[in-house]
């Protein structure tokens, strides 16, 4: 409205500007030309007219000027105003031509100006990222650009800095080949991802075109980046696919080649297209050769050729499933039985398209079923040769299941018991042959056999056919199983009624004899008892000798005419010897041991008996004269050589028992024979020198024991002295250590008393001791010593040990007398130091252990230790364990020493109970 009223406005100013001027012009001649001003109506009309409204107007201006110039100069027409009038023209076209040029221009400008817009918004509008790349950077994106990336494309293009949204593991390659580009003027093309405004990378594509100025510079590049992700990644996925599809078939191809079949795959027309591997290894040929000239037919048994052609004609015709049992050729060219199926596979629309088949080795069951049957039949032969045989022996037989039926007796049962054999399987009616007393055992014996499927074995009593009853032996047991694996028992049946009579002949025989024999060993352990008792427990020295291996040798020579059996053996030595060599020491008694220096009776029973007495040969001589001559008793002097060569005279008897034994008994003659020589010695010195060794001993023993119990005393003194003279004494403390003092003082005189008792006269004092007591009382007694030495001291074992019998105060000196030496032994002991004492109870005995954790007894050492004066130590005496060991011995027990595993020293000591002490 406002542009038409404008311009509506211009055209009339234009008018009435040229209304004015043509009037004046017309009017008035001056020397110029008025028509020069027309201009003006142009500019005005120029504002908003047209092309065509200019050129109108100049038209109409020029024609107004003409007629001005007529109208003035119409009279008298000059050079000088047409001149005028011409240039006013000019003018007035001049500024036409400019103001239409202006106008042409001017709407030049707006059209690009619009086809920029254009641009601008179609470069927007595409769903691709454009770009524009001059000399050296990007100075162009569009608007995807900021959409896409979520960053201002402006800045982009400012700090040059949209790689940085390209994915880090891209970033390189892209810019290889920019650069290759750049330098080549080829086209770029990458592919590369992105982030994008929500987080995510995607696969980009560009591409990048040069733009060649004329002289084939580059002068820009002009591109476009579109999404491809998905393109990419359903690439990658299809890949993916392709690889997982690859491999699953490399698969199943293995698959196929591991199973232990033949595959194969076949057209309806029978035309074998593929063989898995085994076939070439079961086979032996070549697979492909075979597909190639289709000779499979060769791979069978020429028998199975004809039949299984035949089979494969009506199942493919059918299109059924093939089924067939073939011999097959092996690589090593025998055959092998096989069962080879093939199955049809239709496609969607129902058409037959292939054969997928597989043979499978069956050979083995073939044979075995083959070797079953072979198997079978011969069972049932030799079944039927078993019956024949069964009925042919001369005692019942009978076959029974694995439940104990019987189902199966020979011919021999209806003539033994007059029952029918098919009544007897009958309800297993043959029990009532058997005698009522003998069923229950029977049927025992039966469950029995069959619960631990064993053998049953019964002797019962069989009814026969004339109704008498016999003792038959009824064996059965399970032989095998049938042939459905069931298990079978076979038993017969034995006549044992004569056995059975002379069993019991027997077995009355038998007990008479037994209770004859019971009467006289009841007789023999009589005599046995005293003589034992006689022989083990007397004072008087016994020897028993068994001479009987001699008798066949003296019966020999007797037969041979020999009468002087001393001269006989004086001329023939070895014969001699041999014969002494057969004699044995059958027993002798714990005082023939003790006179002859032994330890143990075993010890002497060992010696072989001629070196038992200076003339031991001469002796025995005499001996074997009493069987040769029948005499039963010699005596006489001789000296027996004990244990060290000892020498012992004796008056000695033998007497001639039963079956080649002799009894020798003695009677020491030593005493007799000493006191003969100390007469005619100097009696008073041989008394005092027995004086001065008892003395010895008594100090040497009684120094050792009071050693420890008077170190303790003189220690407890100082210790109550110093609690009597502090400043406020210690009065309880005091009582304390005087009450130990005096219990010790008590022990020094005990075993003053009891150590002189000992040596004077072996004298022993014995109670019944609870060892755990004493264990505790000792360690209390020693707290101190302990305590001071830094030793700890613990207990083990019983609880309430069985009381044991011994001499108290001998068996406290023991204990303080090992828990000394190993409180000794511990001193140059670095760390822990303990003592533990344990008791256990063994059979009849109690063992009390005293361990230490101290160095232990050097190897050499162990055996020494007990001897007297053996010591290691710069103060010792070298008696302490001397003294303990027989100390203990008294008592009856054993001490022993050992080294610990763990290290340290054990000292163990055995004390028979005390109620094992008073039976004895
Ligand atoms: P003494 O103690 O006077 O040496 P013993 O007869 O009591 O005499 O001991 C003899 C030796 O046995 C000691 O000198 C010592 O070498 C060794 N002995 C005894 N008990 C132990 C022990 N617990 N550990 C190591 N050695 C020991």
């Amino acid at each position: 409205m406002t542009a038409d009223w404008a311009k509506w406005a211009g055209r009339i100013c234009a008018v009435v500007v040229a209304a004015i001027i043509f009037t004046i012009d017309c009017i008035v001649d001056f020397d110029v030309s008025i028509s020069i001003l027309y201009i003006g109506t142009l500019v005005a009309v120029g504002v908003r007219g047209s092309d065509n409204e200019i050129i109108r107007t100049a038209a109409v201006c020029a024609t107004l000027s003409c007629i001005s110039w007529y109208i003035v100069h119409r009279d008298a027409p000059d050079i000088a105003s047409s001149l005028r009038l011409g240039f006013a023209l000019v003018a007035i076209g001049v500024t036409a031509a400019l103001l239409v040029s202006r106008k042409h221009l001017a709407a030049a400008r707006r059209e690009l100006e619009e086809s920029r817009g254009e641009l601008q918004n179609f470069t927007d509008s595409v769903p691709q990222l454009l770009w524009r790349f001059s000399v050296d950077k990007v100075d162009f994106f569009n608007r995807r650009y900021t959409e896409l990336t979520g960053h201002d494309r402006e800045e982009a293009i400012a700090k040059q800095n949209w790689i940085e949204w390209y994915h880090p593991e891209d970033r390189t390659a892209f810019a290889e080949k920019m650069e290759h580009s750049l330098l080549t003027g080829e086209d770029l093309r990458a592919t590369f991802r992105m982030l994008h405004a929500d987080g995510s990378y995607r696969w980009m594509s560009l591409v990048g075109r040069p733009i060649i100025s004329k002289d084939g510079t580059i002068e820009k590049w002009y591109g476009g980046t579109s999404d491809v992700h998905e393109e990419v990644t359903a690439r990658q996925a299809l890949e993916r696919l392709q690889r997982e599809l690859e491999e699953s078939q490399a698969e199943l191809i293995n698959f196929m080649d591991s199973i232990p079949q033949i595959l194969w795959r076949a057209t309806p027309e029978a035309y074998v297209d593929f063989y898995n591997r085994r076939y070439s290894e079961v086979i032996g040929r070549n697979a492909d050769e075979t597909i190639e000239r289709q000779d499979w037919l060769e791979d069978f048994h020429p028998d199975d050729r004809g039949p299984y052609l035949e089979k494969v004609r009506s199942s493919f015709a059918a299109g059924e499933e093939l089924n067939a049992k073939i011999r097959l050729m092996q690589a090593s060219g025998d055959y092998r039985w096989t069962s080879l199926i093939g199955r049809p596979y239709r496609d969607k629309s129902g058409k037959l398209v292939r054969y997928y088949g597989a043979t499978t080795d069956i050979h083995d069951e073939v044979t075995a079923r083959e070797e079953l049957q072979r198997t079978r039949a011969a069972l049932e032969e030799s079944q039927a040769e078993v019956e024949f045989f069964a009925n042919s022996v001369p005692y019942i037989l009978w076959r029974s299941n694995g439940a104990g039926e019987v189902q199966f007796f020979n011919k021999r049962w209806t003539d033994i018991t007059g029952m029918a054999r098919e009544d007897a399987l009958k309800d297993q009616r043959y029990l009532e042959t058997v005698h009522p007393d003998d069923l229950p055992g029977l049927t025992v014996a039966i469950v029995t056999a069959i619960e631990t499927n064993g053998v049953s074995d019964a002797e019962v009593r069989v009814r026969q056919a004339d109704g008498t009853y016999r003792w038959m032996r009824l064996y059965d047991g399970p032989v095998g199983l049938t042939a459905d694996g069931e298990i079978q028992r076979f038993g017969g049946a034995t006549d044992i009624q004569q056995v059975v009579d002379i069993r019991r002949q027997l077995q009355e025989l038998n007990e008479t004899l037994e209770q004859r024999v019971v009467e006289r060993t009841a007789d023999l352990i009589k005599t046995e008892a005293r003589y034992a008792g006689l022989f083990d427990v007397s004072n008087m020295t016994f020897a028993e000798m068994d001479f009987k291996a001699t008798e066949p040798l003296l019966d020999e020579l007797r037969k041979r005419g020999v009468t002087d059996l001393r001269a006989y053996f004086s001329e023939h030595p070895d014969e001699f010897a041999q014969t002494l060599s057969l004699i044995r020491t059958t027993r002798v008694n714990e005082a023939l041991a003790h006179l002859m220096g032994y330890e143990s009776v075993a010890e002497l029973v060992a010696n072989p008996p001629a070196q038992n007495a200076d003339d031991g040969p001469a002796v025995l001589l005499r001996q074997l004269e009493m069987y040769y001559n029948g005499i039963n008793h010699i005596d006489g002097r001789t000296v027996l050589v004990g244990k060290g060569g000892i020498e012992i005279p004796v008056y000695y008897t033998v007497n001639r028992l039963a079956e080649g034994l002799h009894l020798s008994s003695h009677m020491n003659l030593t005493e007799q024979e000493r006191i003969a020589e100390m007469r005619e010695a100097a009696q008073e010195e041989l008394a005092r020198a027995n004086r001065i060794a008892t003395v010895g001993a008594f100090s040497a023993s009684i120094a050792h024991e009071l050693n420890q119990p008077i170190a303790s005393m003189l220690m407890d003194a100082q210790t109550g002295l110093r609690y009597l003279q502090r400043g406020e004494p210690d009065l309880e403390a005091a009582e304390r250590i005087l009450q130990r003092l005096t219990r010790t003082v008590q022990r020094v005189s005990n075993i003053v008393q009891n150590t002189r008792d000992a040596i004077q006269s072996g004298r022993r004092e014995t109670a019944r001791i609870d060892l755990r007591e004493m264990v505790e009382e000792t360690a209390e007694l020693m707290e101190r010593e302990l305590r001071r030495s830094e030793v700890s001291f613990g207990m083990r074992g019983m609880e309430a040990p069985p009381l044991v019998t011994g001499d108290p105060v001998q068996l406290q000196q023991v204990l303080i007398n090992l828990m000394t030496n190993a409180t000794e032994a511990m001193r140059e002991v670095d760390g822990h130091r303990s003592i533990t004492v344990t008791i256990v109870a063994l059979d009849d005995e109690i063992a009390v252990t005293v361990e230490d954790s101290g160095p232990g007894i050097p190897e050499e050492n162990l055996e020494r230790l007990f001897q007297p004066f053996f010591t290691t130590k710069a103060e010792g005496v070298g008696m302490g364990l001397q003294i303990c060991r027989t100390a203990i011995e008294g008592m009856g027990g054993l001490l022993t020493a050992r080294n610990l595993e763990k290290g340290g020293a054990a000292f163990t000591f055995t004390l028979p109970t005390a109620v094992t002490a008073e039976a004895a």
